[in-house]
């Protein structure tokens, strides 16, 4: 896991605990600078995912073999497209997890809202 700037530095992002998330390097490596995704839905950019201040479920789903994240709004399904969450190498890992029961991660809600 990475330190990532949820707004980025170079969008004025500031390296406080607001801003920082962790995040897998190969999420990280696709985010890069950007804020939004594209939503095949409607054909829009979108702001991408804010893990702290998003719900989890309000967003994403598991496919029902749990290998893959499935967008379920706007923002998860371009937080999807710009991350590639599901690329072929992450399928595989998850269908691993899931072998050793370490998969899906219970409970995945790191929003602002879970701790309401
Ligand atoms: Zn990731």
């Amino acid at each position: 896991m990475v330190l990532d700037h949820i707004i980025p530095v170079s969008a004025g992002g500031e390296t406080v605990a607001e801003n920082l998330c962790l995040s897998c390097v190969s999420c990280n490596s696709f985010k890069l600078n950007f804020q939004t995704g594209f939503d095949t839905e409607s054909q829009r950019e979108t702001r991408l995912f804010h893990p702290r201040s998003d719900s989890w479920h309000e967003h994403f789903s598991w496919s029902d073999d749990s290998s893959e994240i499935v967008g379920v709004s706007a923002i998860g399904r371009a937080t999807v497209n710009r991350l590639k969450m599901n690329q072929p190498i992450m399928l595989i890992a998850r269908r691993e997890w899931k072998k050793t029961g370490s998969h899906p991660p219970p409970g995945v809600d790191f929003g602002s809202k879970s701790m309401e």
